[in-house]
């Protein structure tokens, strides 16, 4: 809606950011608190933006797959995972949320109080100023703009460019292929993931787990592309293109970071709340919805709302080293060219264990399945990946 006709008269909860994590918590709110008034202020022309967010089955409980439910477009009853030495068809669900259908369901949770167009320039735990001077102020305001420096997190980056593409013919696919890791590695962890949306459409990433942050888009497009022909898939349209610099989590301070991003309460990938290795955000978001859902106090206020999801994240975050410690083993021990080799031998564990690694719930005895046996990394560097330091 126009910013002119969003009532500014102070609502409950002020939502600063129209992505992921904001709209999963105006939607869980806007059904479990209805008598909260809840808005959005966006910077974008739409919510969302251009996204496909994908999830596990094995990710959400079956209460969350309920209230979810209403924003999953694509899904499928297996996958597909390959690899130079192994091939694997796995049963667990996966689904595809995309922004089209998430801006349409979120918009029709909040009528007449999501305002877009409109970037915020300053915030605090009450308050909100616009870039054109306008001054909004709540009850609390949660800052989720998405992806920031941090300078405290030890970081390394899962990278990919995909083109959602028309084929002249069928392709065949019946269930998405995760990962295909029979490519050229390019010096890092290369797969390609492709999602079959309908006979003929695909979403198709070139996705790299290499050192640094940079993307070159073009490089990424034709290993797209080079990978269709492989398959012999002949591209008639690219109907769409997205792309991403994912965190993966090594190391680091999430106290430091969380102070660093100031008093304000926070959600999604500010939070620090993302799956360790693979940079995935939706069900650490329905998380965060949910809990907050749950533990809203009546008298809760900007101040003491930013510290209970401070907590909740320092939480997640201590509950998560051993996420750290495989990425550090990716990513520091591991050759890079050999990395795939990694990922290779997890995906011959048994599919349960797989299930919670992804929901990051890892048992003691995943954890110690997952790292018994000859590790495919050379020993001594392995040794030296064992210490969290606790900083960037
Ligand atoms: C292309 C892509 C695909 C991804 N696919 C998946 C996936 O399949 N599954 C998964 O779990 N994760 C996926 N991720 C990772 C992660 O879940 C997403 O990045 C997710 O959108 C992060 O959620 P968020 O709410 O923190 O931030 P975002 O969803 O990025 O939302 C931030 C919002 O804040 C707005 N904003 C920024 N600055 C301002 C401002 N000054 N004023 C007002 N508004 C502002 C932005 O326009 C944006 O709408 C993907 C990421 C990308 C980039």
């Amino acid at each position: 809606m126009q910013a002119d006709a969003f009532d500014t008269s102070g609502p409950d909860l002020l939502l600063i950011g129209g992505g992921l994590a904001n709209g999963l918590l105006a939607l869980r709110l806007s059904q479990v608190r209805p008598d909260l008034d809840v808005r959005i202020v966006e910077a974008a022309e739409t919510l969302g933006g251009v996204h496909t967010w994908s999830f596990f089955e094995g990710d959400l409980t079956a209460a969350q797959h309920g209230w979810i439910d209403p924003l999953v477009v694509h899904r499928w009853p297996g996958y597909a995972v390959r690899f130079p030495q192994f091939e694997r068809n796995l049963s667990t669900g996966y689904r595809s949320v995309t922004a089209e259908r998430f801006a349409a369901v979120v918009s029709a949770a909040l009528p007449g109080r999501i305002m877009l167009g409109a970037p915020v320039v300053s915030l605090s735990e009450t308050e909100a100023v616009l870039a054109d001077g306008r001054r909004l102020t709540a009850r609390a305001v949660i800052d989720g703009r998405g992806p920031v420096a941090t300078p405290d997190l030890a970081l390394g980056f899962q990278k990919f460019v995909g083109l959602e593409v028309r084929l002249a013919a069928p392709h065949g696919l019946t269930a998405p292929i995760v990962m295909d890791a029979r490519v050229d590695q390019a010096g890092g962890y290369r797969f390609l993931y492709t999602l079959p949306f309908d006979d003929r459409t695909l979403l198709i990433e070139d996705t790299r787990y290499t050192d640094g942050a940079e993307l070159d888009r073009d490089v990424f497009r034709q290993g797209v592309r080079d990978y269709a022909a492989q398959q012999g898939w002949v591209i008639e349209t690219v109907l769409r293109e997205e792309d991403g610099v994912l965190p993966v989590a090594l190391d680091g301070d999430i106290a430091a970071h969380l102070t660093r991003m100031g008093p304000t309460a926070l959600s999604g990938l500010r939070a620090g709340l993302f799956h360790p290795t693979t940079g995935y955000s939706l069900p650490d978001a329905v998380r965060l919805a949910d809990h907050m859902a749950d533990c809203l106090a009546k008298d809760f206020e900007g101040a003491s709302l930013a510290a209970d999801i401070r907590r909740h994240a320092g939480d997640v975050w201590a509950g998560r080293g051993f996420y750290r410690l495989l990425n550090r083993m990716l990513f520091r021990a591991a050759r890079p060219e050999e990395r795939y080799r990694v990922l290779e031998r997890f995906y011959r564990l048994p599919q349960p264990l797989i299930e919670r690694f992804y929901a990051a719930g890892s048992t003691l005895a995943d954890k110690a399945r997952i790292l018994s046996g000859k590790p495919p990394v050379p020993l001594g560097a392995a040794l030296t990946c064992l210490v969290e330091k606790g900083r960037a």
